[in-house]
Formats: C-alpha cells, sequence, structure tokens
C-alpha cells in the first residue's frame, strides 16, 4: 500500500509518517505515571474557570480523537454524532435558496437530506454524474457549495478531485469531500485544496461494526470556528466513549486497511473470472467491491444468504466482511443496478473469504445457456 506524503508540519517538528501518527498522535505526554491511553472522561460538566466549562462544548476524550484524525487528514478536527450529522451540520450553514451540487450516487443519507430540505424550499439541490467532468464543472456555476464523494457509496466512481475542486472555487464555492470509503492513508482531499472533508467514522476509522461516529476536518480556523459554535449550540457532538472506541480503532487504520485493501485486489480478479458476476466494480484502492450479479436481483439476495463467513449486514469499513445488495433499499436510486452487491472486504483470511464466496456462487441457479 503506498502512503501519501504525511502534512506540512512545522519545520521543528519531526515529519512523521501516516502510520506513526495514526498510533501516537493524541496521547497524554510521556511523563511519570501518565496513563498511556487517553482514559474516557465522563462528564457532563467541569470546574469553572478553564477551558471546558460544559460537556456539550468540551470532552478530552473528544479532543484525543480529533487530534489525531486531524493529523492524518492535515487539519483541525470536530467530532460529532454520526457522519449524517456531521453532513447535517454542514447542510445547515447553507444560505436559504443556495444551490448545492452533489454526486447523484452520494451516500444515500446525504442525497435524503438534500432532497428533504429542497423539499422545504431551503435549498436547490443540483445531483451530477461525477463521471462526467464537464457537466459537474458546468454545474458548479453559481452553486454555493459542492459536496463531493469518492468514491461514491455503492457505485464506485472515482471523481477527479483536484479538476472539480479548482472549478468549485472559480465559481466561489465551499468544496466538502466525504472521504469515508478513502481513509486519510489513500486520499487526502485538504492537500488537492478541498474545505472541508467529512468522515462516517463508523466505517473504516472506527473499524469494528460496534460505534456511530462523524467527524469534520478543515484548514480554515473560520470554518472550523463556526463548525465549533453549531455543535456546542445544538449538541449532536459524540458520547466520550464513542470518541474513545473511534481513536481505538484509528490506532490500527493502518495495518487493518493494508490487510483489507489486498484481500479486496485478490477478491475483485477473482470475481472478475466468475461466470455468475456480470460487472465487477473496484476502483484499484480500498477494500469496497461493488459486483452486478448475472442472474440479477433475486439472485444476489440469494448469495448474500448463502455464506457463513460473509455477514448480509449494511455498513461496511470492519474487520469482518459483510456485504448487502444495496437496492434493498427503497431509497437506493434506479441507476443502481439491482442486482448490485457491495461487498465490504474485512481482514480474515483471503483463501477463506473466497471459499465462502465462491461456494454461495456456485450454488446460484445458472443462466439459461438454450440448450
Ligand atoms: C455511512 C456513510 C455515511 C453516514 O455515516 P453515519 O455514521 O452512518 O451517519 C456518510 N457517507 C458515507 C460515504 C458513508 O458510507
Amino acid at each position: 500500500m503506498s502512503l501519501p506524503t504525511p502534512p506540512d508540519r512545522p519545520s521543528d517538528e519531526p515529519r512523521w509518517s501516516p502510520a506513526t501518527l495514526a498510533v501516537t498522535v493524541g496521547r497524554p505526554p510521556h511523563e511519570p505515571d501518565q496513563p498511556l491511553n487517553s482514559p474516557v472522561t465522563m462528564a457532563s460538566t467541569y470546574v469553572a474557570g478553564g477551558d471546558l466549562e460544559y460537556g456539550r462544548y468540551a470532552n478530552p476524550t473528544w479532543t484525543a480523537f480529533e487530534e489525531a484524525l486531524g493529523a492524518l487528514e492535515g487539519g483541525r478536527c470536530l467530532a460529532f454524532a454520526s457522519g449524517l450529522a456531521t453532513a447535517a451540520t454542514i447542510l445547515d450553514l447553507v444560505g436559504n435558496g443556495a444551490t448545492v451540487v452533489a454526486p447523484r450516487h452520494a451516500y444515500n443519507g446525504t442525497v435524503m437530506q438534500l432532497a428533504e430540505l429542497e423539499a422545504r424550499g431551503r435549498l436547490t439541490a443540483r445531483l451530477v454524474d461525477v463521471t462526467d467532468l464537464d457537466a459537474v464543472v458546468k454545474a458548479c456555476d453559481d452553486a454555493a457549495l459542492v459536496w463531493l464523494e469518492s468514491p461514491t457509496n455503492p457505485a464506485l466512481e472515482v471523481v477527479d478531485l483536484e479538476a472539480v475542486i479548482e472549478a468549485a472555487h472559480r465559481a466561489g464555492a465551499y468544496v466538502v469531500v466525504d472521504n469515508t470509503f478513502a481513509t486519510p492513508l489513500l486520499q487526502r482531499p485538504l492537500e488537492l485544496g478541498a474545505d472541508l472533508v467529512v468522515h462516517s467514522a463508523t466505517k473504516f476509522i472506527a473499524g469494528h461494526s460496534d460505534v456511530l461516529m462523524g467527524a469534520v476536518v478543515t484548514r480554515s480556523d473560520e470554518l472550523f470556528t463556526v463548525l465549533k459554535q453549531r455543535r456546542d449550540l445544538v449538541g449532536n457532538a459524540p458520547g466520550p466513549f464513542e470518541a474513545w472506541l473511534a481513536l481505538r480503532g484509528l490506532r490500527t487504520l493502518h495495518v487493518r486497511l493494508e490487510r483489507a485493501q489486498a484481500n479486496a485486489a485478490e477478491l475483485a480478479r477473482r470475481l472478475g473470472d466468475h461466470p455468475a458476476i456480470e460487472e465487477v466494480r473496484y476502483p484499484g484502492f480500498g477494500a469496497i467491491i461493488s459486483v452486478v450479479v448475472a442472474q440479477g436481483a433475486l439472485a444476489a439476495d440469494l448469495l448474500t444468504r448463502s455464506t457463513r463467513l460473509w455477514v448480509h449486514a449494511t455498513s461496511l469499513g470492519g474487520v469482518e466482511s459483510t456485504f448487502e445488495r444495496r437496492r434493498r433499499w427503497k431509497t437506493e436510486p434506479v441507476t443502481i443496478p439491482d442486482g448490485l452487491v457491495r461487498l465490504s472486504v474485512g481482514i480474515e483470511d483471503v483463501d477463506d473469504l473466497w471459499a465462502d464466496l465462491a461456494g454461495a456462487l456456485e450454488a446460484l441457479p445458472r443462466p439459461s445457456t438454450g440448450g
């Protein structure tokens, strides 16, 4: 796995690589009797006179998590209760009547938030095919905010981030990149000029299918302050235990992703040769694969119920391999093939994963060959 270069840091600080940042940032100082790990601070209020004051404004366990993710993305981070709580907070800041550009295949919950805001007359949502760069650039004109996600979920389309960010900024729009799929180890949108990076920390960052959390990272002090004020006022911050779990997960992100990505690349190759699979979508990095089952939705449903290792479940980015047919959700756009199954590849043994999957694929009804 090739890791990008670390963020710009003051010249007197060591330029640590992402693996080192993931393990070390956000720990208590190396002093006698300090714990190595940041403890869970369960507190609704603090003794007056300091900087923390109240549990809705500050929590040392949030701070530890935020320092670590901020270092990896190269900006200042704020933790939220979920990925969608983060998205809602950002969309809340868009002015009345403004236009927001977003991928038509962005995360379903993000598209639903935009649709709901549009239905209430709050803003105009302009959904675009992110693989059509000219159309996206044109759509940026007069937009207030350009929301990007790359790769998209579950279509796995890859956006030319640099080109779109430049076009959006030329048009005077802010740019948000949902970096949940790539993680800061594979893609660092702030370095490409994005204003905000969003994460569903529920997924790869926390990585163990046991916590809901979100985060935003920015290099702009102004945006950081506005978002922090919003979180203070609304109270959509995570619980301290969630932040602690997410940070515990983040410590091993590079090791988990390296294995999951190697597994995914191998499985994508093998799936591509399988007659029961019509199409494999794998962008060449990350641990998510989408496949279109040749025999359609019923066969895809059968597949997701016929394995012992692969778990039929929504969500992604955990150590355990999961999969689901996305169109089982009524809100998934009809431009996603009915028989598309999204696989979140975990860190199990790749041959065990393949044997389980191949066995279930063998058991599917065969395409009729006419003879
Ligand atoms: C899951 C997900 C979200 C939403 O995050 P929650 O933590 O479930 O609220 C947003 N974007 C992407 C790409 C996701 O996969």
